[in-house]
């Protein structure tokens, strides 16, 4: 059981009353109490029981929500803490002694292979620059599972370690940050640029030599709360919800690939890779006035969706000739490709997939070297470009406040891709190990290819 006390100090409450919450989150239930601090025996002005759920239920009234019932760091050090309370209910005395705070929050953490854990983990607290934010979802991106079943991530000295960088929330502290607001929705840039490299200097903050990330170097946001740069918080536009913030991230990585390719409108276009990526890629490059749009994927379920994304021609590689497919119905090929896979087979279908001079855009990750033919590129006169991640720093605004814009107009549909939202304390069985199906397990190399075993799933959100 936890206890958390909460108050709301006189000044931001009718004078000489304190309202103080008594909070069990694991049984999710809050009393609250406004007391008169002046008089304790019989302080008890008035007295609720109810539920902390999403937000209390409006129906109470209450003022009690789980977001302003979580008090933070910065206001704490305002209140006295050393309180006597004595609150009766159902018949039972309570005695609370509350002589120390120990703020204390959930986080999923990461500790080796195949192995996270609820814990929980000390209240962040911003440094110099920095804000806190209420988490309201966070994503569960490819490079997590990556590391989730491949021990990529595995570096003894920092785990355990919270991971997750895909999240939307809201700003809950400030500290001495400037430039934003406590209460500001925000989707979180997660990469910190160092700003003194010489690709800083060159405005290249994606490719800074000492780049962290945030769900990596430091605590990320399968947790109720997370600290960033006040810089890495972009603020939402109108119509775009907190909880749908977090796919903005992948729609980022999607939006800087096209942002490296030629692409002109009325160009045909080949996207190599239905994860999450590949279907944003999808629908941006719909928006942008491409052509006939050639989608190629493994899992039924996400070929069915990258209809619904704005893909033309969706096809399976194992069933089709893709290059013959798309060759007989183009000039030669396409003008612009993408590999979103990150697997020897995805690599040479996109290449392969464009017409002479055409140009292919490399996203996907690979874990290791591939075989590919160098003449490709040579007798053809074809060209390829990597992207990477997209725009931080000073832009760390960039290409997330352009989705997000698209977000907004409804240019995209993010929704597309979320298939599933679960609890932050399903996130091994409903999260981690629903998307590790047979085929991702078996495909350790980039060289093999995920078999017929699939999930559904797309795009998983975590809701602390
Ligand atoms: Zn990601
Ligand atoms: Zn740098």
């Amino acid at each position: 059981m936890v206890l958390v006390i909460a108050f709301r100090i006189p000044g931001r409450h009718p004078a000489s009353t304190t309202t103080v919450w008594v909070i069990d989150y694991h049984a999710r239930h809050y009393i609250e109490v406004i007391i008169n601090p002046s008089a304790y025996e019989h302080s008890v002005v008035q007295r609720r029981v109810g539920t902390v759920s999403d937000g209390v239920s409006r129906s109470e009234g209450s003022v009690c929500s789980t977001k302003n019932t979580r008090i933070h760091a910065a206001e704490l050090e305002r209140v006295t803490l050393n309180i006597y309370l004595f609150l009766t209910w159902e018949a039972q005395l309570f005695t609370i002694v509350v002589d120390r705070w120990y703020p204390a929050m959930k986080a999923a953490r990461y500790y080796g292979n195949q192995d996270i854990r609820i814990d929980d983990v000390d209240e962040p607290t911003p440094e110099a620059g920095e804000v806190v934010i209420e988490v309201s979802t966070c994503g569960i991106c490819g490079s997590d599972l990556a590391g989730y079943l491949h021990d990529s991530h595995g570096d003894g000295d920092h785990l355990p370690y919270t991971m997750g960088h895909e999240l939307g929330g809201t700003v809950v502290d400030t500290g001495e940050a400037e430039g934003v607001d406590t209460g500001t929705e925000v989707v979180l840039n997660p990469l910190i640029a160092c700003e003194d490299c010489w690709c800083c200097d060159e405005g290249l903050y994606n490719l800074c030599r000492n780049l962290t990330v945030i769900g990596a170097q430091r605590p990320g946001g399968y947790a109720e709360r997370v600290t960033a740069p006040a810089g890495n918080v972009v603020s939402l536009p109108d119509g775009v919800p907190t909880w749908l913030a977090a796919v903005a991230e992948p729609f980022a990585v999607a939006f800087h690939a096209l942002l490296q390719s030629p692409l002109r409108s009325g160009d045909a276009v080949a996207v190599i890779g239905m994860g999450p990526i590949g279907l944003a890629l999808v629908q941006l490059v719909k928006g942008m006035g491409a052509g006939r749009i050639y989608a190629s994927g493994h899992r039924e379920a996400r070929r069915a969706l990258a209809h619904d994304c704005g893909a033309d021609v969706v096809l399976d590689p194992r069933e089709t000739d893709i290059l013959e497919r798309i060759r007989s119905e183009t000039a030669g090929g396409v003008d612009i490709a993408f590999d979103v896979t990150g697997r020897e087979s995805g690599y040479n279908d996109a290449v392969k997939s464009t017409r002479p001079n055409g140009h292919t855009t490399l996203v996907g990750v690979f874990e290791g070297a591939i075989e590919g033919d160098v003449m490709d590129f040579v007798s053809a006169q074809r060209s390829a470009k990597g992207s990477a991640a997209y725009q931080t720093g000073p832009r760390a605004g960039e290409t997330f406040g352009a989705v997000l814009q698209k977000f907004a107009s409804s240019e995209v549909d993010p929704e597309l891709l979320v298939t599933s939202r679960i609890d932050l304390a399903d996130i091994a069985e409903q999260g981690f190990e629903e998307l590790a199906n047979k085929s991702e397990r078996s495909s350790a190399s980039s060289r093999a290819e995920p078999d017929d075993s699939e999930s559904g799933e797309v795009k998983i959100l975590v809701s602390p």
